[in-house]
């Protein structure tokens, strides 16, 4: 095990979980605890697919989720805040909005975050600011397995697609134009506007 500090910056190093990496889903970062620590605090380790229930509903997750994550104390603004940073990966099996065929989508992200503990001190001066870069946890504790699912819902493709030339589905004949021709044109009645039909 290396205690390289910078471990986790650039390149993520995978091979850190190791052959039998650890389940975080029950484990917090106290915040707390943390801006008193010199070391940084270090965790590798995956989730399950039943960890991240507001994912599984995105998807279905194919296998675990994989995380490298460390936070250390730091100061921003003058106050004392954890910086959180590393990087998480899973595949979810996401349906395609062309042509509606399941696809296995590799999602790999980095998390860099700030939070600290108690409330929002814009919040208490009646101040309408609203500090974005940190995020305020009233209890000081930010649970692993949250802040993991947050970084994958956000990483998700808002329009999947199974492959970037995806053909699609014909709006007139519903064919996967990916597997066989659109049969529109030789059933279509011929009027005034079928030329226009070959237009689109
Ligand atoms: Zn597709
Ligand atoms: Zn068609």
């Amino acid at each position: 095990m290396t205690s390289d500090p910078d471990t986790l910056s650039g390149a993520p190093h995978w091979e850190l979980l190791g052959e039998h990496p650890r389940r975080l889903a029950d484990v917090t970062l106290d915040l707390n605890h943390l801006l008193h620590r010199a070391q940084p605090w270090k965790r590798v380790g995956i989730l399950d697919p039943e960890d991240l229930v507001a994912l599984s509903e995105e998807g279905t997750l194919e296998g675990r989720v994989e995380v490298l994550l460390e936070a250390r104390p730091v100061r921003h603004e003058e106050r004392p805040v954890a910086r959180v940073s590393g990087f998480c990966r899973a595949t979810l099996r996401l349906s395609c909005v062309r042509c509606l065929v399941e696809f296995s989508a590799p999602i790999e992200t980095e998390i860099d975050a700030l939070f600290a503990s108690g409330r929002d001190p814009a919040a208490k001066n009646k101040n309408w600011r609203v500090e974005e870069d940190v995020e305020y946890l009233p209890d000081g504790m930010l649970e692993i397995r949250h802040l993991v699912e947050e970084a994958l819902l956000l990483a998700l493709p808002m329009n999947p697609v199974c492959v970037s030339e995806c053909a699609g589905l014909c709006a007139g004949c519903g064919a996967d134009l990916n597997l066989t021709p659109c049969t529109c044109r030789e059933s279509a009645p011929q009027g005034p506007f079928a030329a226009l039909k070959s237009w689109r």
